[in-house]
């Protein structure tokens, strides 16, 4: 019989988990499900966490280093960021096109706003000290970040991946400009790294149908009243229907016209990430899982995916800037605060560049909406208005984000002649290829 693909399992498990979640929830045995059953989603997050740093450091080194030229890295380095910039504007664009048509925030009654704002105050207050604490720092403070002074206390938190893309790609760097002789153990032992480490995620993978019951279960026992959703219905439409067409129209639509790849063929790939991030919320969490997809299963060259991916997962968030346009909207249509176009068109540009700065974590976006609603002058408190159905929204911003980086390796990888046919690496096929 012939084994139930991954994606299949994972969905089962999805499934079950917010069926079990259902059903403790109406027998109050939430704090059942807290105790036995959520710490096995956290054991698989933390397991998708651990391998993320040493993914990127062996992968991307071993990705730089076989560019064999510095050229070839500025060009694909160059396009990468291009892309990266291109699809998120679009994507806050396109939000901003359906927020201002469907307007959501005039839905909303006075005595709903009321509801929310007093309900969620604290929550919106504590999201809004994060952000004025990152806001207050100096305006190259990015740039700043870059660079670690330590790379062991920056590999040492997983919200520093881009200082731990700083030092690998320079270390890289390094490696294709020493003498080959002198390279060679240093790349035959990153190689031998960058197997193990990949062999280490299809063991995870087993373990990711359980992994998500597990999640999706404890999602459903914590989330809030359902009335709550409901006067937020028409916000939260706005967002998936975006969310839906850069998903299931865009990314699909760019890369068949692009890499010519059918669409079953994309979603085949690319399906257990978008489970994974739906369950996790994390883009750097499903990072380990996107890499794997792309380059065993969608045929991109690693040179590309190891370089394209751990930077995308930070960087590019489409999903992210998308809804952090339909949200100021829509906070200051609740407010009655009229938008002229110079306002739209500041919320293009803080979008984009929040969505750059948001981390690849639940509710980073969230945290960054601040910034974009202090360059509108629309009152932060109304974060509360939102808060209820965040998180929902999140799981789906972060398919998008997921979905939006493979796209762009493979547009990438296309375009420097690095798309070749799938090639899966078997849990069995180990050392000599035997089966075991
Ligand atoms: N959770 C998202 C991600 O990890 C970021 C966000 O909050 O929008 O991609």
């Amino acid at each position: 019989m012939k084994k139930l693909e991954l994606h299949w399992k994972i969905l089962i498990g999805m499934f079950l988990g917010i069926v079990v979640g259902l059903i403790a929830s109406a027998l109050e045995m939430n704090q059942f499900v807290q105790d036995w059953i959520k710490p096995f989603g956290t054991i698989f997050i933390n397991l998708l966490k651990l391998i993320a740093i040493p993914l990127i450091i062996a992968s991307l080194i071993k990705g730089v280093s076989d560019l064999k030229d510095i050229s070839k890295l500025s060009k694909m380095g160059g396009r990468t960021l291009g892309i990266y910039l291109g699809t998120t504007l679009l994507a806050v664009i396109l939000g901003l096109f359906i927020v201002n048509t469907v307007r959501p925030g005039v839905t909303v009654t006075e005595e709903t706003r009321q509801e929310l704002l007093e309900g969620y105050s604290s929550e919106a207050t504590d999201k809004i000290n994060i952000a004025t604490a990152e806001k207050d720092q100096g305006p190259l403070r990015a740039l700043e970040d870059l660079v670690p002074d330590n790379i062991f206390s920056a590999a040492g938190d997983n919200r520093n991946m881009l200082q731990v893309i700083f030092f690998v790609l320079f270390f890289g760097i390094g490696l294709i400009l020493i003498a080959p002789e002198k390279a060679k153990p240093v790349k035959d032992f990153i190689d031998g790294l960058n197997e193990v480490i990949l062999k280490m995620i299809d063991v995870i993978m087993l373990g990711a149908p359980y992994g998500v019951f597990a999640l999706l279960a404890a999602l459903i026992v914590e989330s809030p009243s359902w009335s709550l959703f409901q006067a937020l219905l028409w916000y939260s439409v706005c967002v998936l229907a975006g969310l839906a067409i850069l998903i299931l129209v865009v990314y699909p639509t760019l890369a068949r016209m692009i890499t010519g790849m059918k669409y079953k063929k994309f979603f085949g790939g690319i399906g257990p990430a978008q489970l994974v991030a739906f369950s996790t919320s994390s883009s750097a969490a499903t990072l380990p899982v996107t890499m794997e997809r792309v380059s065993e299963h969608m045929g991109v060259d690693e040179e590309v995916s190891s370089f394209v991916l751990p930077i995308g997962a930070t960087v590019n968030m489409d999903g992210t800037s998308l809804y952090q346009g339909v949200a100021a909207v829509f906070i200051a249509q609740a407010f009655g605060i009229d938008l002229t176009l110079g306002d739209q068109l500041s919320i293009v540009l803080t979008a984009t560049l929040a969505s750059i700065g948001s981390a690849a974590v639940p509710s980073a976006g969230m945290i960054m909406l601040v910034i974009v609603l202090g360059a509108i002058g629309v009152p932060e408190a109304g974060l509360a208005l939102i808060f209820a159905v965040d998180r929902p929204l999140d799981m789906v911003r972060t398919i998008t984000n997921v979905t939006g980086d493979a796209t762009v390796s493979l547009i990438v990888a296309k375009s420097m002649g690095l798309l070749g046919e799938p090639h899966e690496r078997k849990l069995t096929d180990h050392y000599q290829g035997s089966e075991v």
